[in-house]
């Protein structure tokens, strides 16, 4: 059972005509054409943006070339651009409710989850402002009397800013406030099914005083302009975050001019409990890990690594919650469960389901697709009696479906855990703090909750272990990704040697 938020028809709904942002123009693609953006929920065009081509990425980053040569925004203080960086989270926070609609609408992720998502993301804006303060480099007075070595912090240059569909203002939060922080310029490409709130943030960033070139927004498709963004010879760093295949497509194209990349990529991420564990709480998480963002989320709980003892009572209790479970209208302030980005996307997410059935494993709960009428939709699925070699045990399926495997031994679920190729994030349910250290030191994972799942606040940083990623955002040095290092060697007075 599912308890279903049947889509509103949204009728003629006013279509939100985008134009991109070159140079501190807001222009359409050179060649005239556009995208459409069909609401997952609703069925109905919301969106339509230019279809950047290479000539317009290629504008773009001859904007953030010379904004970075010649214009202010390298050059001024570190305490001005903390001053712009404040006012933009502001302006962000003042218009959370019209950013988090797009993210909504354009997404399908429900209203609600997106309005947290805009609180978290003007947060983080604030948080790079007070970074960009502290930014420094360090002194040597230390190397004999005749040496004085100074090691500084320069903005490392043009860097190409690629994001994903499932937090579409989130993870531009991510990385943007930081490379603006360091002093760099920027040729940022949303998601082509998600560029709404990239846009209305250019328009932010010129309210709050970013001279033109130092932000160009393009929209396109990953072929179209992402390539050029990976491989031209003016970008010097490429931050992307996306699937581990075109991460590794991303890294070989900045190969070719040997670019500084940082990957944030995909993730298969466990969650283990035993026995001793608080179960109400976990069971609580289990399923918010499993469903949160439908799923489609890098740092879904996909993958619940049970022990024996309790696997019968978990399952069972995780499905009882999953029937609660509101699937439905994303904007619908009550749905926890909105639409599936694109039919294609619902299509292979069913297909998981069917091939794990056909491999042995049990559907204990849902486990198809949900005709609400209008969009697309899954139901909360548990697949029980999985076992480690399946797919859907080992690949990112991207929707809400759970897969549940059971262990004996500690070593077992770390062996378990670790089996796989992503290494992004993992949880530990336990009373016994032996068990939750074990576990946190022994799981190959760059972020280890322990008796929770999924907090995170800025100061903490986030990234993935192996194909997960290279890199990692947030925290005290997320500034420092943006830079160079240089080192002054002076010598002083007779030189002697
Ligand atoms: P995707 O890799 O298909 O696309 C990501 C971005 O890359 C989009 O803007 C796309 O247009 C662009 N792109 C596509 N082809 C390109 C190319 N050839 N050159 C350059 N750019 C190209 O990923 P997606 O489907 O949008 O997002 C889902 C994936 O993102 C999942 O794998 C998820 O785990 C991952 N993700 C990771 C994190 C993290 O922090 N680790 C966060 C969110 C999403």
């Amino acid at each position: 059972m599912t308890v279903l938020v049947k889509p509103k028809v949204l009728g003629d709904i006013a279509v939100h005509d985008f134009h991109m942002l070159i140079d501190g123009k807001w222009v359409a693609a050179e060649a005239g054409e556009t995208l459409e953006r069909v609401a997952p929920g609703h069925g109905v065009v919301v969106s339509r943006y230019p279809a950047a081509k290479k000539a317009d990425a290629e504008r773009a980053i001859a904007a953030a070339r010379r904004a970075f040569e010649d214009g202010p925004w390298p050059r001024m203080a570190a305490s001005e651009r903390s001053h712009v960086l404040l006012k933009a989270a502001d302006l962000i926070a003042a218009r959370a409710d019209e950013l988090a609609y797009l993210d909504c609408i354009e997404s399908g992720k429900p209203i609600s989850q997106a309005k947290a998502e805009l609180g978290g993301a003007a947060d983080i804006w604030r948080y790079a402002a007070a970074l960009a303060r502290d930014l420094h480099g360090e002194s040597y007075n230390t190397l004999g009397d005749g040496t004085l070595g100074v090691v500084l912090r320069e903005a490392i240059g043009v860097v190409s800013i690629i994001t994903p569909w499932n937090f579409p203002f989130l993870i531009v939060s991510q990385k943007l406030p930081f490379a603006l922080a360091a002093g760099c310029t920027t040729v940022v490409k949303p998601s082509e099914l998600t560029s709404g709130s990239t846009l209305l943030l250019g328009e932010i960033l010129e309210a709050a005083g970013v001279p033109a070139g130092v932000v160009n927004i393009i929209t396109g498709t990953g072929p179209d302009v992402g390539a050029i963004m990976t491989t031209h010879a003016d970008v010097d760093m490429v931050s992307f975050t996306g699937s581990t295949g075109v991460g590794k497509l991303t890294m070989a194209n900045a190969a070719q001019t040997l670019k500084k990349v940082s990957l944030e990529l995909g993730g298969k991420n466990p969650q283990i409990v035993f026995p001793d564990a608080n179960l109400d709480e976990f069971i609580d998480a289990a399923v918010f890990g499993a469903y949160f963002n439908a799923g489609e989320c890098c740092n879904a709980g996909s993958r619940l690594i049970v022990h024996r003892d309790i696997a019968d009572e978990v399952v069972s209790r995780v499905a009882a919650l999953s029937a609660k479970v509101k699937v439905g209208d994303p904007l619908d302030p009550q749905t926890q469960v909105g639409a599936i980005i694109t039919p294609q996307h619902l299509e292979k997410i069913v297909g998981y389901v069917s091939a794990a059935a056909g491999n042995g494993a049990t559907v204990f709960h849902g486990g198809s697709s949900l005709d609400l009428g209008l969009g697309q939709f899954m139901s909360p699925t548990i697949l029980s009696a999985v076992k480690p070699d399946m797919a859907v045990a080992r690949e990112e399926v991207f929707g809400p479906v759970l897969s549940v495997l059971s262990f004996e031994t500690t070593d077992e679920a770390i062996r378990i855990a670790n089996s796989i190729d992503y290494g992004l994030s993992a949880g530990v349910w336990s009373r016994d703090f032996d068990t939750c250290m074990t576990i946190g030191r022994k799981v190959r994972a760059g972020t280890v909750w322990m008796n929770t799942f999924m907090d995170g606040t800025p100061e903490l940083p986030f990234g993935g272990y192996r194909q997960s990623g290279l890199g990692r955002e947030l925290g005290r040095h997320a500034v420092e990704d943006y830079t160079e290092t240089k080192t002054l060697n002076m010598h002083i007075g007779q030189r002697t040697g």
